[in-house]
């Protein structure tokens, strides 16, 4: 392939670069994905022109990383990020370049990139590839290496190393053996980068058709340690017992369910990797006696696991990680509120009312990725995807999910504002404002999710009244 179609919108955008006497080229992850005969989602474009004059030379133009010499050109409806060929020097803060020099060829900043299948151009004039490090073979062969020495290139920048595992787990490709010993040996300068950069790629990692090959390489680096200690904790930490339930240490069925979990749900992926990373801190060992089914057959003894209680430690530890993650609240809180609840064992004898309880403890908005976090959880037991198991389990959730649609349906009152009376009511019922005023509401709400029936305005006001002494 010596060159790949442009496509419309960036033809035009040429015409303009050209008018203006400059070359701009198609650059980056849109190349790379046009060369595996993908689509490319967003495209980059370098160019010898500086932000000033792309600038002047279009009408819609955001500075938005102007110190690193990129603009956004909105174009036929398309963003384009537009950066002027740039070489640097070094990321000591592990946050930015220290310094960004512009550079006259696309060579010269083809050389700065980090592995050999981003640092193809295309020519937006002609679609002409300049693949000056052999990106287009590695490509062909799957292959991530780095431009140049591994060492030196990720000495340059320590966020290196965890990109080329996380595009491992997202393209499928094999690390390059001298690329991927590179990456224990560049521990401390990763450690020195910052957060924010290591979260983005976690969350690329995350949204991978299989998160598990760039979190397993993560621990083979020694990087899993280093970012996140606690699922390193759990390697090692047995589970399989007499029961059956489990094949797996910890580790390896996190890995197996953060894979089992959908790719487009990034809290589901998050809470099925953590869900069980209390374990290792509540594990016990029991023996226990077991009774035989056969008469005359002397009891044996068995030895189990227990994790009592592990959901509650895994949502705070996953708080932890969360949080340190600098993940935006809302996530976090999300994600912690499934771990904290991964364990309910839904059975047939439920009654309707706790059907209900269940529904206002987990939230309407909560119960579908708890449940894709429950198939998860059954996949990393296995390690077999569970929709190709017959088990008793997937009907069991299936007749819950029904009865959770036919409540639904009904409309009763699953919170405070479904309730035939409010605050006010019960002020002008006597009762005074304050917390005991809320106590009873809450009662009444209880006593509605036992008994739908009770939701009257009349029936409420003398039960709060009666409440009330
Ligand atoms: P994707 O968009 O799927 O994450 P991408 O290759 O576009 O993949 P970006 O992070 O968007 O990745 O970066 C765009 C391009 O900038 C890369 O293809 C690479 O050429 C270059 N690049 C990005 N980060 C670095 C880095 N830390 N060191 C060197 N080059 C980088
Ligand atoms: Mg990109």
């Amino acid at each position: 392939m010596k060159r790949i179609k442009i496509p419309h919108e960036l033809q035009k955008m040429h015409e303009i670069f050209s008018e203006h006497g400059f070359s701009a080229y198609l650059v980056g992850g849109a190349v790379r994905d046009i060369v595996r005969g993908k689509t490319a989602s967003d495209w980059d474009v370098a160019t010898n022109a500086t932000p000033q004059q792309v600038t002047d030379m279009f009408r819609r133009v955001i500075p938005t990383g102007i110190a690193h010499g990129t603009v956004t050109v909105h174009f036929m409806k398309r963003e384009v990020e537009v950066t002027t060929f740039r070489t640097e020097t070094g990321y000591s803060d592990g946050r930015h370049p220290d310094s960004v020099k512009f550079a006259a060829t696309i060579e010269d900043d083809l050389s700065r990139r980090d592995f050999t299948m981003n640092a193809i151009a295309a020519n937006l004039a002609d679609g002409l590839i300049v693949d000056p490090f052999g990106g287009r073979d590695d490509i062909k062969a799957n292959v991530i290496r780095t431009v140049g020495n591994a060492d030196e290139r990720f000495a340059e920048d320590g966020l290196r190393p965890i990109r080329a595992l996380r595009f491992a787990a997202q393209l499928g490709f094999s690390i390059d053996p001298a690329t991927l010993a590179a990456v224990p040996r560049a521990k401390e300068k990763t450690a020195g980068v910052s957060i924010e950069r290591f979260r983005d790629e976690f969350v690329k990692m995350l949204k991978a058709p299989q998160p598990s090959l760039a979190l397993r390489l993560m621990e083979d680096t020694g990087m899993l340690r280093l970012f996140l200690p606690e699922l390193a904790a759990c390697r090692g930490v047995e589970q399989a017992d007499a029961r059956g339930f489990h094949r797996f240490d910890v580790l390896d069925h996190l890995l197996y369910a953060c894979d089992g979990a959908p790719a487009r749900k990034l809290e589901v992926r998050l809470a099925a990797l953590f869900h069980d990373a209390g374990k290792p801190a509540v594990k016990r060992t029991e023996i226990r006696e077991r009774v035989s089914d056969r008469a005359g057959e002397p009891p044996a003894a068995e030895t189990i696991y227990t994790f009592y209680n592990h959901e509650t430690v895994s949502a705070s530890i996953t708080k932890n990680v969360v949080e340190r993650l600098r993940f935006p609240n809302a996530l976090t809180a999300a994600v912690c509120h499934l771990v904290k609840n991964h364990m309910f064992h839904y059975e047939s004898s439920w009654t309707d009312a706790a059907v209900r309880r269940f529904l206002v403890r987990v939230t309407p908005q909560a119960v579908e990725d708890l449940f894709d976090l429950r198939i998860a959880d059954v996949y990393g037991m296995t390690g077999v995807p569970p929709q190709l198991k017959n088990g008793v389990w997937s009907e069991n959730l299936l007749e819950l999910k029904d009865r959770i649609d036919a409540i639904t349906a009904q409309n009763t009152a699953l919170s405070l504002k479904d309730l035939a009376v409010n605050g006010t009511d019960l002020i002008r019922a006597g009762i005074p404002a304050g917390k005991r005023l809320g106590h009873i509401l809450r009662e009444l709400l209880d006593t509605v999710i036992d008994d739908p029936k009770q939701n009257d305005r009349e029936t409420l006001l003398r039960i709060a009244v009666n409440l009330n002494g």
